[in-house]
């Protein structure tokens, strides 16, 4: 729809500028930027710090959808493992996670599931009632997979001294996953080691029509605030403090893989336009005014 308009102003950046996009042909063939969305920039500041409320496993509906149906394209894809998908702001968390995982042991955290569409959650409800065992798959559209924030990594079930689940134990939770009460050995049944769920609380992004953009753009406004404009939403960073955590965690992203986010320039080379410039800029990328 924006391609009868003409392009940005010079001395503009936007997601697509060479000196800050990496080159082509390392660039995924999508035609369709899955931009960082909102929510997952507050998981990212978030992910900052120690996550608050993370005792807790309890989930709340979110968007318009209900447990188990929901759109795969209203979710992303976890980067090492395509074929599964969480909730925008639950993939980021576990990004991060993974990053320090990799660290400790040289590879990705293995997983086995992650969102359950109902079918699936009514499959392995039978499944396990067929071997007398009903308790361990959630009676369907009441499980946590169903709302895309609950992973199984690939451990036994039975795994409570497996390297793999102590140090997610001792780490995860500083990322918003938990290993949930009910699932811990004495707890409720089923205790399952490789059941874990993501705390963070959703916020919803305000959805336009212009998703079939990918322009992005990091400018100054007249006003000395420096803005980051994208398909459906802006954000202002406050203080230079706040451009800058987010540039690094940005760079964080984009060295664990990421090949969806825009590389940010340093603060001393954002540039600064007119309030002229600024309107046409959001009109073009499609984000709000
Ligand atoms: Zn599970």
């Amino acid at each position: 729809m924006h391609n009868t308009l003409e392009a940005p102003p010079p001395g503009i950046i936007a997601a697509d500028n060479p000196g800050t996009a990496p080159p082509p042909a390392s660039r995924p063939p999508v035609s369709r930027r899955i931009f960082l969305s909102a929510a997952a920039i507050a998981a990212l500041v978030a992910a900052a710090g120690p996550v608050v409320g993370q005792a807790t496993s309890a989930r709340a509906d979110w968007g318009p959808y209900r447990n188990g149906e929901i759109p795969l394209d209203a979710l992303t894809p976890i980067p090492w493992k395509p074929s599964l998908y969480l909730r925008s702001d639950a993939v980021a968390a576990l990004v991060a996670l993974n990053a320090s995982f990799r660290k400790q042991f040289g590879r990705d955290l293995p997983l086995s599931d992650a969102y359950r569409d109902l079918p699936n959650q009514v499959k392995a409800r039978q499944d396990w009632c067929a071997r007398g065992h009903c308790e361990n798959a959630a009676i369907p559209g009441q499980s946590n997979h169903g709302w895309a924030v609950a992973i199984d990594i690939g451990i036994p079930i039975d795994a409570w001294t497996n390297p793999i689940y102590l140090w997610m134990k001792s780490n995860a939770p500083q990322w918003g996953w938990i290993h949930p009460n009910w699932a811990e050995p004495g707890g409720q049944k089923p205790d399952e080691a490789w059941h874990w769920e993501y705390t963070g609380v959703y916020k919803p992004t305000p959805e336009t029509s212009a998703t079939e953009n990918n322009v992005e753009a990091i400018v100054k406004a007249p006003n000395g605030i420096v803005v980051h404009l994208r398909p459906g939403g802006k954000t202002n960073f406050g203080t230079p403090q706040e451009y800058n955590l987010f540039r690094d965690q940005i760079a964080f992203l984009r060295n664990a893989g990421a090949t969806d986010v825009m590389a940010l320039p340093e603060l001393s080379t954002v540039p600064g336009v007119t309030w002229d410039t600024f309107i046409y800029l959001s009109r073009y990328i499609g984000a709000p005014e």
